[in-house]
């Protein structure tokens, strides 16, 4: 053991320990280093237990300091060293990365990148299964010679026939015990030996990486995965811009086949919603090696198995939602993030992260291809790729023989609507469903109406708590706010005037599914929404029916707009394609025409054209007509000039400091002062950063609180980042901003 009091020993590094400590606060924290040392010394990247307060945490090691600025005999040893080797490398540089751009606590990073056991002190190896398999005196064996004892002759006779043995659980599974194994064990004709849940099984690795044929590509996807070959070696980000259909995954996945011929790992980043189980069966069915799957389902133990052996390199693809950005990779050698555009990568609470930034700025650091797909590119990646940064393949036509859907808008002025559908939408669906098709009718808003008026005197529901209306329900019959969930009885009689003229407004997903049952009493009606969805099988349910092909009508929110594919529907109708049009966020228009033509993929798969109808109030608007007219490549050309002229994203950056308490007046006054002080700084720094604010946030009151925002924008990113820094640290330091909650957004979405 070293002796610490050796005086040479004073201004090693290493003398004074910081500390990443899960938790809001910034600073690291100062600890000793414990008496005896790990086996390979004291190391960035080791997780330790500390004393904190009058608790225990896992903290990880983030700095060896030569110095503390508190006095060294106060500061206490860590109370054990967890890990004998650090945390992965690449996995601490983007936790690092990560902390540092979203101006976040790195504890509370490294927390939140960790899989929960990890996090909770769990040792991090990989967890084992025993194959059982013959030794040489069990294989010149005649298992006849055995005698009377069957049992054992039969499972002699099993293992006999795998040449390669069976995993413990296999055999039990046929009905043998351990005992049975013993037995045969001590007599010397099989033997067991260890090795690790996730990894390639003898079977898998003495095989290529292929379990089923590719597909011969077609002349545009033969051209894109060339040039996507190209820039294996390299950090190359691509734009791969292609319709719902044109065939993206099949791409990914012979880039992906390439990269694990090269003996490389992949990295597959999906939306929320698009993690089905049909996308993982189709990486299942293609590939031979060991994937690691990471989404809501998967329990603490397989996602730290997942983390062990993606970083161990014996997994060999991770297909995850956002939060796989922070899976540690031995040998990564491609991540492909599939509709790059979607809203689920960013992270909207706690370290607000953005998996697809963080995707390229992982892909930047490890010199790999970085691919981006999608049928409706966001405008950040399109302006990298209009300027030559990112390369751009397209994909135009449909892969197979299926045709586009066409779109068309139908008018709902002056019309009168059932459950929110006009008489057209009617008529068109009446035909389709005689045809023997299916129709998907999209409608925004689950529960049965958006909200309930009187008729007397105009009385609307409101929430009590929050700047928002309440949604009519039928199962239960109550009403509900979608922002605070809380619920009100249905009232008998108007509360304000007392009149009996209550009446639902609008229509949500429930009531478009009452009238559709009623109107189409011969097929079935499969409603797929937060609500439909809660029981686990619902939606395996549903999908099984719709995939048998039989006439049936789906009404669905964004559920069902993405990831999935149904091949027998033909006609699309949207009840309400107004919100997204006129909505103050800046994007709202550059997510509408989004979901609009992801909507629209849905519609025509197979050899029918699919047709698609927008119901609107506004027929001429001309952002919606350049949509139907002239596609969204032509739409999100002029949303781009449009922002550049406002100078918005991504012709600019933006952070926003948000900040709420019950309080309206506390927040903008708090708000107020620290603005105030920004902007000096500004000045004094000589900033090219705007600081405008503060102002009430789109929904001032939500659950009672009072929201406000105050937002800075400059035209690169360094100064902003630079002020962004001096604001969080003030906040940090201010005795205010303890009466209240404030957080950090930068690169915000949704304000
Ligand atoms: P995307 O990811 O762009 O939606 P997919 O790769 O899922 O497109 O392709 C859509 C459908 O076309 C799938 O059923 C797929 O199997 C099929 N497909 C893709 N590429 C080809 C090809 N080259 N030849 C035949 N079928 C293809
Ligand atoms: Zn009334
Ligand atoms: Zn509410």
């Amino acid at each position: 053991m070293p002796d610490t009091s050796d005086k040479t020993a004073t201004h090693l590094p290493g003398r004074v320990l910081g500390i990443a400590i899960p938790g809001p606060l910034r600073d690291l924290f100062d600890y000793l280093p414990a008496r005896q040392p790990p086996r390979h010394g004291w190391q960035v990247g080791l997780r330790v237990r500390v004393e904190f307060g009058r608790r225990q945490l896992v903290g990880v090691i983030a700095e060896l300091r030569s110095d503390s600025a508190f006095p060294i005999e106060k500061l206490k040893p860590v109370s054990e060293v967890i890990d004998e080797a650090p945390l992965p490398a690449d996995w601490l540089w983007i936790c690092q990365f990560t902390a540092r751009y979203y101006q976040h606590s790195l504890g509370d990073t490294f927390a939140q990148a960790m899989p929960s056991l990890l996090r909770q002190g769990r040792a991090l190896e990989a967890r084992t299964r025993e194959r059982w398999s013959l030794t040489d005196k069990g294989r010149i064996t005649e298992p006849a010679s055995l005698g009377r004892a069957t049992r054992q002759i039969a499972l002699l006779e099993l293992l006999a026939q795998h040449r390669h043995g069976l995993v413990h659980s296999a055999i039990t599974a046929q009905g043998f015990t351990r005992q049975q194994l013993e037995t045969l064990r001590s007599r010397g004709f099989i033997e067991s030996r260890e090795e690790p849940v996730t990894g390639a099984t003898p079977e898998q690795a003495s095989k290529g990486v292929l379990a089923e044929p590719s597909l011969a590509l077609n002349d545009e996807q033969g051209r894109a995965l060339s040039r996507l070959h190209e820039g294996l070696s390299r950090f190359s980000p691509t734009l791969l811009e292609g319709v719902t259909g044109s065939g993206k995954t099949e791409v990914y996945l012979q880039l992906i086949e390439a990269v694990l011929d090269r003996g490389g790992q992949a990295l597959v980043l999906v939306p929320e919603i698009g993690l089905t189980p049909q996308t993982l069966e189709r990486f299942r069915r293609r590939f031979r090696v060991p994937q690691v799957m990471l989404h809501s389902g998967v329990s603490d133990g397989e996602r730290l198995d997942g983390f062990e052996a993606a970083r161990s390199g014996r997994a060999r693809i991770v297909i995850g939602t956002r939060s796989a950005i922070f899976t540690p990779m031995a040998k990564l050698g491609v991540i492909i993030v599939d509709e790059e555009h979607d809203g689920s990568f960013k992270q909207q609470d706690g370290l607000r992260y953005h998996a697809r930034d963080l995707a390229l700025v992982r892909g930047k650091q490890e010199g790999i291809p970085v691919v981006l797909g999608s049928a409706t590119p966001s405008l950040e990646s399109l302006r990298h790729a209009r300027e030559g940064r990112f390369t751009h393949l397209h994909l135009h036509q449909r892969a197979g023989r299926s045709q586009p859907a066409r779109l068309h808008p139908i008018d709902l002025r002056g019309r009168m609507t059932l459950g929110g559908l006009s008489t057209q939408s009617l008529d068109a669906i009446e035909k389709r469903l005689a045809q023997g098709d299916q129709v998907l009718v999209f409608i925004n808003r689950r529960g049965f109406a958006p909200t309930l008026t009187c008729h007397a005197c105009g009385w609307i529901a409101e929430c009590d708590n929050c700047d928002a209306r309440m949604t009519l329900h039928r199962h239960p019959p109550q009403l509900t706010c979608h922002h605070c969930e809380r619920t009100r009885p249905l009232p008998d009689a108007c509360p304000a005037c007392g009149s009996g003229d209550v009446r639902p407004q609008g229509a949500g997903t429930e009531r478009t599914e009452e009238l559709l049952g009623e109107k189409f009493p011969d097929v079935p009606v499969l409603r797929i929404d937060r609500d439909s969805t809660q029981r686990k099988d619902a939606m395996s349910e549903a999908l099984a029916v719709i995939r048998r092909g039989e006439p049936c009508l789906l009404v669905g929110t964004q559920m069902l707009a993405k990831g999935h594919h149904f091949p027998h529907v033909t006609l699309v109708v949207v009840v309400n394609a107004d919100s997204g049009l006129y909505a103050a966020d800046f994007r709202a228009l550059e997510q509408s025409a989004q979901l609009l033509v992801q909507v629209a993929g849905r519609a025509g798969r197979a050899e029918r054209p699919g047709e698609v109808l927008i119901q609107t109030r506004h027929p001429e608007d001309p952002n919606l007509l350049t949509l139907i007219q002239a596609g969204y490549p032509q739409l999100a050309g002029e949303l781009l000039e449009e922002r550049r002229i406002a100078q918005l994203p991504p012709f600019s950056h933006l952070a926003l400091l948000r900040a709420e308490a019950t309080d309206q007046q506390q927040v903008e006054q708090w708000l107020l002062k620290v603005g105030s002080a920004l902007r000096q700084h500004i000045d004094s720094a000589d900033l090219k950063v705007d600081c405008l604010g503060p102002v009430p946030a789109p929904m001032e009151r939500r659950q009672n609180r009072y929201h406000a925002q105050l937002l800075l924008r400059a035209a690169k990113r360094g100064p902003l980042h630079e002020a962004a820094a001096w604001l969080v640290t003030l906040c940090e330091q201010d005795r205010d901003a303890r009466r209240l909650r404030w957080s950090l957004d930068v690169d915000p979405i949704g304000m």
